[in-house]
């Protein structure tokens, strides 16, 4: 047999001697976890137990690289064949049973299997190998009838949906259907309480509907049927839910999934049996030792499905010791080995214990956090790799709100804490509905008896999920855990009506559309909207933080104009702000009056008048940020605000700014007028207006300086940096500067007191940037506003790209919206220009970023090798921004 392992990547031709069968068993393996491309995470990770002498049933694998071709053939090909049937032989010698014989049955399970995980959203046949003699072979060698047939009608059941997609016309399963008739007609409630002649029939019966729904007979032949399956997993790649799931986790299409065959252990073969699912530690917490679920005498798929309720992992403690016992020593095993929390199932079949999958475990965000640190302290990995091991996306979660403790809460029912977090929606009881409202701009609550990979596009809409049965490894709530969607599941005091659109609780109804708050960290289910509250950070969390400090090389400081703001920024761990905004001290209460009494000044007397009024309150608002980031530098941008958006608009607020200022509310109206642009994104803002009203930059500058001095003679350290807006020109900066330089030996003059200050510039126009030389010569530091230079680089209105960029997205023209991750490739160009000739200028020039895109971790990751010195970001982005630098400075190192 040819040995040498397959070529990658898969879209080149397969040759007839590759290798596309692995096979794995009796503490041997021919693949291994290296060899996750070829296959997939399962197949890989089995094979790398059976090295580690884990106990696992023997089996093999097929290739991914098989699936590609088949995807695009629709044929299998004959090397395949020859190769499974020479593994089939191999599996036949390791469990002393044959394939299709009907006194010793081989029977197999078929199970799909990407390199990337892609829970439930495959598909996968078990028992295959049966038909009426191996059935009546399986009954006697296990003495068990009723074992044996129920396994005969699960597989007929399977392999009929899988591979022949037996469906009723009104998309109902007629297995379940049938099944459930005969249990009305036997007047018992569990599939566990039917006779295995009841089994036996329902197996024909069920053969029956695959004749009736496909016109083709249901396959006795073990050998034909196994290969109905290995295609049906191929295809499987391509069903809407999978496409839908790689869609939203931003998976590749290309690569397709493995196929894995192995030998059937069975955990419903009597009490002394059972199956599970295991985390080697808390995946919601991320404390450590094992936690998971497991049934007694039940198939892996009952877990899953969420159809039985299932016990606590330590309940095998007593009801099977010695399995549970080697449970625990291969959890600790898989950690070491694998450097990595792991999600196992397994199976026990008569006392023995038997794994049937291990991967990377999937895990809150605050689970992350802490087992990351917990690693680190225990030796495992390095404060480094725990840095690493941590998304950005992961600490946005860890951001997320929960309910206020102080609010008045009506719990109408507590189910499962499956996922933390808490979040606010109207009910909604199918997954088209949570889709068609949540693409509308609705915050959604999904209610369902229990999900399926077929609610996916409805769980990517809601922001929580609620199940009424199902436990914490159910598909709701590993799905949810994955998004970082808050979830409750198991609620199983709710009854769920999804046909009525409501479920009921102690006499109380909830309907479609009602406002619900959704607790996933306690389980709780609460009436209408609650308030919630920003979650604290845990110790873990500081550590993660402080391992990210150590490493990083760009400084990460706050886009704040408020004090409150200001000193949120610092507790996240801002090491200064880089951008206030000074027009947005004006947005509230009366201070937008006098700011719009300042701009429909008809004179310079009059903005005189409102600059005396704004004044006082910018000079506190300056001393209050400039005391919260003590010690760090504070930069103040002089005022830039877009006209349109201080204007007066409705007759209303012009008649009342009419009146305010003695004017006729017609004259006011041809003021506005007069002031309205065409494009005033490009119009008279930024420094432009400080070039025409010199008193505005001069207010600012007096205002900045009387608060740097105010704060200085109060014990602080201020370092302010003051900072033109929107220059295209180096003499418009220079005009500015020498306002601002002139105030200042003012203020000290007056103050009797000297504070040591910068004078630089926003880089937002091409223009800057392309004259980066000569503006450096001015400028004391450069902060590249990302958002103009966005929107001047494209040619794209900042307001009303809105309109068409989702289409350019989706058409995949663009690769993201350019102003919520930069575009390196352009704009990009712009940066690197206006660093290298800034820098040409003034070799240590001071230079950051405060465009939306600085807590990007994309962004990041280029003001990294481009060589910043920091990136500026809302107070909330803080946190990731520290990460993502520190991620960025690993990766570059
Ligand atoms: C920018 O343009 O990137 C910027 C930070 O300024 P603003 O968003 O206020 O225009
Ligand atoms: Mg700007």
């Amino acid at each position: 047999m040819p040995t040498s392992p397959a070529r990658y990547p898969s879209s080149e031709p397969v040759e007839i001697a590759e290798k596309l069968v692995y096979s794995f068993g009796d503490g041997q393996a021919e693949g291994g976890s290296h060899l996750k491309e070829l296959l997939g995470g399962k197949g890989a990770n089995l094979a790398e137990m059976s090295r580690l002498g884990i106990p696992v049933p023997p089996g093999f694998t097929i290739s991914t690289h098989l699936c590609v071709r088949y995807l695009k053939e629709g044929q299998l090909t004959d090397a395949l064949r020859e190769q499974v049937r020479e593994a089939i032989e191999v599996l036949e010698k390791s469990t002393g049973r044959g394939f299709g014989d009907p006194d010793n049955p081989l029977l197999v399970s078929v199970r799909s299997g990407a390199k990337v995980s892609m829970p439930g959203m495959m598909d996968t046949v078990l028992n295959l190998g049966l038909n009426e003699d191996t059935a009546a072979g399986l009954a006697a060698q296990s003495g068990n009838d009723q074992f044996a047939y129920d396994s005969y009608r699960r597989f007929v059941a399977m392999y009929g949906d899988v591979v022949f997609g037996a469906r009723g016309s009104n998309g109902n399963d007629p297995f379940e259907e049938r099944l459930h008739a005969l249990k009305q007609e036997r007047r018992v409630e569990r599939d566990i309480d039917l006779s295995a002649r009841d089994l036996q029939q329902l197996a024909a019966d069920f053969r029956q509907i695959v004749v009736e729904h496909t016109d083709r007979e249901f396959p006795a032949d073990p050998w034909e049927q196994l290969w109905g399956a290995v295609e049906a997993v191929f295809r499987s790649w391509n069903t809407k839910r999978a496409i839908d799931y790689r869609r939203v986790h931003k998976i590749a299409d290309d690569f397709g999934t493995a196929v894995n065959v192995v030998a059937m252990v069975y955990g419903n073969i009597g009490e002394d049996s059972g199956t599970g699912v295991a985390f080697t530690r808390n995946p919601s917490t991320g404390a450590s030792g094992v936690f998971g679920e497991f049934l007694v005498n039940a198939q892996g798929e009952d877990v899953v499905a969420g159809i039985r309720d299932p016990e606590p992992i330590a309940a095998m403690q007593t009801q099977m010791p010695g399995a549970y016992e080697e449970l625990l020593e291969t959890c600790s095993k898989l950690e070491q080995h694998f450097r990595d929390m792991q999600d196992v199932e397994f199976t026990v079949e008569r006392g023995r214990l038997y794994m049937l999958q291990t991967r990377t475990a999937k895990r809150t965000a605050q689970a992350a956090v802490r087992v990351a640190a917990e690693m680190v302290y225990g030796g495992l990995i390095d404060s480094n790799e725990a840095v690493r091991r941590v998304t950005p996306e992961q600490l946005d979660r860890l951001l997320h709100p929960t309910i206020d403790p102080e609010a008045a809460v009506t719990v109408l029912a507590t189910g499962l804490p499956a996922s933390p977090g808490a979040a606010i929606g109207r009910a909604v009881f199918d997954a088209d509905r949570a889709a068609e409202m949540g693409a509308n701009g609705e915050d959604v609550i999904l209610i369902r008896r229990e999900t399926s990979p077929d609610d996916f596009h409805g769980m990517v809409a809601a922001k929580a999920i609620l199940t009424q049965r199902g436990g914490m490894t159910s598909h709701a709530a590993v799905v949810a855990r994955g998004m970082g969607k808050c979830c409750v599941a198991g609620c199983k005091t709710i009854d769920v009506d999804e046909a009525a659109r409501r479920f009921r609780i102690n006499g109380h109804e909830i309907h479609e559309g009602d406002w619900l708050t959704i607790d996933g960290s306690e389980g709780r289910v609460i009436e209408g909207k609650v308030p919630l509250v920003d979650p604290g950070l845990d110790e873990h969390f500081e550590q993660l933080m402080r391992w990210s400090d150590e490493v990083r090389l760009l400084r990460v400081r706050a886009n704040a104009d408020t004090g409150p703001d200001a000193r949120r920024a610092r507790e996240f761990g801002a090491e200064g702000i880089g951008l206030c905004r000074t027009e947005h001290m004006f947005f509230e209460g009366d201070r937008i009056h006098v700011m719009r009494e300042m701009i429909v000044a008809r004179d310079e007397a009059g903005r005189r008048k409102a600059l005396d009024k704004l004044l006082p309150w910018q000079r506190q608002d300056f001393t209050e940020i400039f005391i919260a980031m003590d010690g760090l530098p504070v930069t103040i941008r002089l005022l830039d605000p877009p006209l349109h958006e201080f204007l007066p608009k409705t007759d209303e607020e012009i008649a009342g700014l009419a009146k305010e200022l003695g004017v006729t509310t017609e004259r006011m109206r041809h003021v506005v007028d007069v002031l309205t642009e065409v494009n005033p994104m490009l119009g008279h803002r930024g420094c432009r207006l400080g070039m025409t009203y010199p008193e505005i930059t001069e207010m600012q500058a007096r205002a900045i300086f009387e608060a740097a001095c105010d704060a200085a003679a109060a014990g602080h350290e201020v370092h302010p940096e003051i900072m033109v807006p929107l220059v295209a020109h180096v003499d418009e900066l220079r005009n500015q500067e020498t306002i601002v330089r002139r105030t200042a030996e003012e203020v000290f003059a007056e103050k009797g007191r000297h504070v040591e200050y910068l004078v630089g510039t926003m880089i937002e126009l091409p223009r800057a940037a392309l004259t980066a030389d000569e503006i450096a010569e001015v400028a004391e530091f450069f902060s590249f506003g990302t958002n103009d230079l966005t929107q001047t680089t494209f040619g794209l209105s900042r307001d009303d790209a809105g309109n068409f960029l989702p289409q350019y997205i989706e058409a995949e023209i663009l690769p993201r919206d350019p102003f919520e991750s930069l575009d390196v490739k352009g704009v990009g160009k712009l940066i690197e220009l206006g660093v290298q000739l800034g820098r040409r200028t003034k070799g240590n020039l001071k230079i950051g970023i405060c465009g939306e895109h600085g807590g990007d971790p994309a962004s990041i990751d280029f003001c990294h090798t481009t060589e910043l010195n920091y990136v500026s970001c809302s107070p909330f982005r803080v946190p990731i921004a520290r990460l993502a630098a520190a991620q960025s400075a690993l990766s570059h190192q």
